[in-house]
């Protein structure tokens, strides 16, 4: 878990401070699956603005994801830029102004880019665009076979001629 105390930079308002953070990455649940970051750790940019009326967050980094792809189950890699910001009022007095990521002055970085990554997902993550993804009768993988079957019911001669394939 990567963490941030923003009370150490004792930043009066109209001042800026950016740091490269090493920020700790944790593996996603997407879709049922699991997707791992690698690597699990990045350098991230991390720039805190202070105000009068409250403290502007931005943390930037580039994330690289490995799972399954949605359709054929075989691996798949997303890479995903991350640019994201978050404020904090000094007195909030309604939720949109206050981030859920700072606690007293500690600012958790790795809820931050775990949720920012999770939004900046593709609805679907492929091995690669045009994955013809599982035969819905038998299974197989499509991109690795392509293979059309007779419909429901077809010629069982086609049948025993596909085990004899697989058997060879
Ligand atoms: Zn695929
Ligand atoms: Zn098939």
């Amino acid at each position: 878990m990567t963490s941030f105390d923003l009370q150490r930079l004792k930043l009066r308002s109209g001042e800026e401070h950016r740091e490269e953070v090493e920020l700790e990455l944790q593996p996603l649940e997407f879709g049922g699956q699991r997707y791992l970051p690698v690597p699990e750790t990045v350098p991230a940019e991390l720039v805190v603005n202070r105000a009068t009326t409250g403290t502007a967050l931005r943390l930037r980094f580039r994330v690289r994801l490995h799972g399954p792809c949605y359709r054929c189950l075989g691996d798949a890699v997303v890479d995903l830029p991350i640019d994201v910001r978050e404020y904090q009022a000094t007195n909030p007095d309604s939720d949109e102004l206050r981030t859920p990521y700072l606690d007293d002055d500690r600012l958790d970085l790795s809820a931050w880019a775990r949720d920012s990554v999770v939004l900046a997902l593709p609805e679907q993550i492929l091995c690669r665009a045009d994955c013809a993804g599982l035969c819905p009768v038998c299974g197989r993988n499509l991109n690795e076979e392509p293979h059309e079957h007779e419909r429901e019911g077809g010629d069982p001669r086609w049948a025993a001629l596909e085990s004899l394939k697989d058997a060879l």
